[in-house]
């Protein structure tokens, strides 16, 4: 059997690492074609001589010089900027994990799309931004998308065999993030490193300040209503602070198929990875027993507003995606750099969003990749206003 061609965009990352992972554990089903990473050269070094991966690129032109010193003598070809970037997208892999975090994920994605490669969607700010290009061009070069974030992918598991139509609703769990119990004064006073301890998931330092806002949530809901094609008013989150229940699927006869797994992203990464087939994983097994009970509570939208927001967001639709992930990147920026209270960065979001709508065209434009991007530098930049405004 030949072996299956493999990149990863974002290999260093929390995402990327665990990938890496699964991909050493079975040099015999996989071919390393390129991975890219940021920062972080000397990982990426590591990690391309462990996989004896083809070509290797750094998103930072002055990163190249230290990354090529670290791949010295390795024979494996790198580069460095945008333009080894868009050589590691073009490079033919068939399978490609899409996890570099934030808006910078979503050209390499496209372009592994354009490609028809099949792309295993971690970032999923590439669905927020800019879903139906995303949808548009897997559908129109015949490639797959498969989705990695936990709760989609086990959305994905339980829809398999399943008539499309007889989804009456789809149910996403939340942790609650590290601020699950705290009230809307403690919240105020949080610093970036309460916001990024996580009760249940090791993830990058983002996505968990994301969950502690429940801005990530948010994001999943868009990202459920991208994906799946479900109506916004059928997407529920429920807040589960186990994290063992990733997703539920309610069908028109009543029944609710829900998805248990631990929380570790190796099974939602390999089960993309094997897909259509299922492989054995190095997941800890599930002992119901022993964890006796499982909690669920409504979520509070009043302390959490970011999940109001992307229901405005979704009933606005257009390139107001786009808007609210700029928006919520920029505050998430101020925020690490102690510029913008923690219970701040949903005000600044509902502001941004506020001023784009006003000024109208962002619900009906029509999505490419330029005025994806386009929209999403006016956000920033608006963004950057408001929080110096508020300083
Ligand atoms: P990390 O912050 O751990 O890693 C991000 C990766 O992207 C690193 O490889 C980083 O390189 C690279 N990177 C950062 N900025 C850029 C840039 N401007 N251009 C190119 N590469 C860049 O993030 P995670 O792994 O946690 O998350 C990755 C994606 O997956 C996100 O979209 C997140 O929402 C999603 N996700 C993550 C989950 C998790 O468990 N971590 C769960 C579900 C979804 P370097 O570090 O070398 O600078
Ligand atoms: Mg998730």
């Amino acid at each position: 059997m030949s072996r299956r061609r493999i990149s990863i965009f974002g290999a260093t990352g929390s995402i990327g690492v665990n990938t890496v992972d699964l991909i050493a554990r079975a040099p015999e089903r996989f071919e390393v074609v390129a991975l890219t990473g940021g920062h972080n050269v000397a990982l990426l070094a590591e990690q391309a001589r462990q996989l004896g991966a083809q070509f290797v690129a750094t998103a930072h032109a002055e990163q190249g010089a230290a990354l090529a010193e670290a791949l010295a003598g390795s024979g494996i070809a790198c580069g460095a900027g945008p333009a080894a970037m868009d050589e590691a997208a073009a490079r033919d892999a068939d399978w490609v994990m899409s996890a570099i975090v934030g808006a910078a994920g979503l050209k390499p994605g496209l372009q592994a799309l354009e490609r028809g490669a099949t792309l295993a969607l971690a970032n999923k700010e590439s669905l927020v931004c800019a879903g139906a290009l995303m949808l548009q061009t897997a559908a129109r070069a015949n490639a797959t998308l498969l989705p990695v974030d936990s709760e989609h992918s086990a959305v994905f598991q339980a829809l398999t065999g399943e008539p499309r139509g007889a989804v009456e609703r789809i149910v996403i769990t939340a942790s609650g993030g590290a601020f699950r119990d705290w009230s809307h004064a403690q919240m105020r006073e949080a610093t970036p490193e309460q916001a990024a301890a996580h009760p249940n998931w090791s993830m990058g330092q983002r996505i968990t300040i994301d969950s502690a806002s429940m801005f990530n949530k948010s994001m999943e809901v868009i990202e459920t209503h991208e994906f799946f094609g479900i109506d916004p008013d059928r997407i529920e989150v429920l807040v589960h602070p186990e994290s063992l229940v990733h997703a539920l699927v309610g069908f028109s006869d009543g029944a609710l198929m829900a998805h248990l797994g631990p929380p570790d992203m190796r099974h939602a990464i390999g089960y993309a990875l094997n897909w259509p087939e299922r492989h054995p994983l190095p997941v800890e097994r599930l002992d119901l027993a022993r964890i006796g009970s499982l909690n669920f509570a409504a979520p509070d939208e009043t302390r959490f507003p970011a999940l109001r927001l992307a229901r405005e967001v979704m009933a606005a639709g257009g390139l107001s995606g786009a808007v609210f992930n700029a928006a919520k990147e920029r505050a998430l920026d101020g925020f690490l750099a102690r510029q913008l209270r923690f219970t701040d960065m949903s005000v600044v979001v509902e502001e941004v969003l506020a001023q784009m709508w006003s000024r109208g065209g962002l619900g009906n434009a029509a999505m490419s990749l330029d005025n994806v991007l386009a929209a999403d530098a006016e956000a920033r930049r608006r963004a950057g206003e408001v929080i110096a405004g508020r300083q």
